[in-house]
């Protein structure tokens, strides 16, 4: 039995293996014992969902942002071309989406204050009322509890916060001073208090990160229990402090995923555009090393340019909404199935 294997057995049994362990499995391991570790989780996907992939349509609604984090693209500091969507518009996204097979809508900018608590509860509420089979996620940043809250109550199913790094002093060199890893781990705290299927995540390779960092990145989750968790390479962003930096490995990103995927079979594990954008066939290795989640895009065609997190940002092809068939085509080829379904965590379907 080789390492890798003994490592699989313990996470299939319910064990949190030991950092030497996870630091081996993040390291230099033989191509078959990295094969292996990918059909594991594969195994373990299909164990909960099938063939399913589920499918999200992402709707960038703003790229305001009050805060000023170092490695992205739509920082405060940043002079770019700024937007936001009118609740019509916004609207007018989940009808398109609805009409492809959506059943499930991302609203995800960045932290805008124009949308105070009354117009960004008015909006959900708006597509609570016109598309009620369907999830709503948030994914708008820090926000008081009294404002996910009302959020939630307007009819707000999941919120998606990346926690971004577990270790606080890694936090605090990824974000300036007025931004804080307590104020962060508040807020995933109270969402999931609110009853949010609440999505974690960070991402692979960002500056300054170790693999000790990722170790307890991996902890973390395996703690606060999310739902979800995005993950996705760094990928600098011109004219960012951190655009001279590496960018992030795809091959560190798919061995997490697979790993996270062992960890919790029942987690909704999206192959990200981060990921799609990082490595031809992104998406779709994500998808074989344990993924089942894809969020494609459909913000209108103007605003897909200026949501531009880091440099070469997938928006076409596979990324773009209307291009369903392409992606349904491709997950196909690999023996996956992408399903019209709000997808919800299994958790919260059975509780
Ligand atoms: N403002 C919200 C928040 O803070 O959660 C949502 C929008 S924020 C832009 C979404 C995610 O994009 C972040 O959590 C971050 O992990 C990711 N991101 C930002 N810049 C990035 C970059 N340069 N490379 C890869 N991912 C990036």
């Amino acid at each position: 039995m080789t390492k890798t294997e003994r490592i699989a057995e313990k996470l299939n049994s319910g064990v949190f293996p030991d950092s030497s362990e996870l630091e081996y499995l993040l390291g230099d391991i033989p191509a078959g014992e990295e094969e292996f570790l990918f059909e594991s989780a594969r195994r373990a996907a299909r164990s909960v969902f099938g063939n399913k992939v589920y499918i999200r349509g992402l709707i960038e609604f703003t790229n305001f942002c009050k805060n000023d984090c170092l490695y992205c693209g739509i920082r405060r500091s940043q002079s770019i071309t700024r937007y936001r969507l009118t609740e019509d518009e916004i609207l007018g996204c989940c009808e398109t989406g609805y009409g492809l097979g959506f059943r499930t809508f991302v609203l995800q900018g960045g932290e805008d204050p124009w949308f105070n608590d009354s117009r960004l509860v008015h909006t959900v509420s708006a597509i609570r009322d016109e598309f009620p089979d369907c999830a709503i996620t948030l994914s708008v940043g820090e926000r008081s509890r009294e404002s996910y809250k009302a959020l939630k109550e307007a009819g707000a199913d999941r919120f998606l916060l990346r926690h971004e790094t577990a270790d606080s002093c890694h936090y605090g060199k990824l974000h300036p001073g007025e931004m804080s890893f307590e104020n962060r781990m508040r807020c995933l705290r109270e969402l999931k208090e609110l009853g949010y299927q609440t999505g974690c995540g960070f991402m692979v390779g960002s500056p300054y990160q170790t693999r000790e960092n990722l170790i307890e990145d991996l902890h973390f989750i395996w703690e606060f229990k999310p739902a979800m968790v995005g993950i996705g390479p760094f990928i600098p962003a011109k004219g960012t402090p951190f655009w001279q930096e590496a960018k992030g490995s795809a091959e560190l990103t798919l061995r997490l995923l697979s790993i996270i995927r062992l960890m919790r079979p029942d987690l909704l594990l999206p192959a990200t555009t981060a990921l799609g954008t990082a490595a031809a066939d992104g998406r779709t290795r994500g998808i074989l090393a344990g993924a089942n989640v894809i969020m494609p895009n459909l913000s209108p065609e103007n605003a897909r340019k200026n949501y531009s997190l880091y440099d070469n940002k997938l928006n076409t092809g596979c990324e773009a909404a209307e291009n369903l068939a392409q992606l349904k085509a491709s997950m196909e080829a690999i023996g996956y199935e992408i399903v019209t379904d709000r997808g919800d965590s299994p958790e919260y379907i059975n509780s």
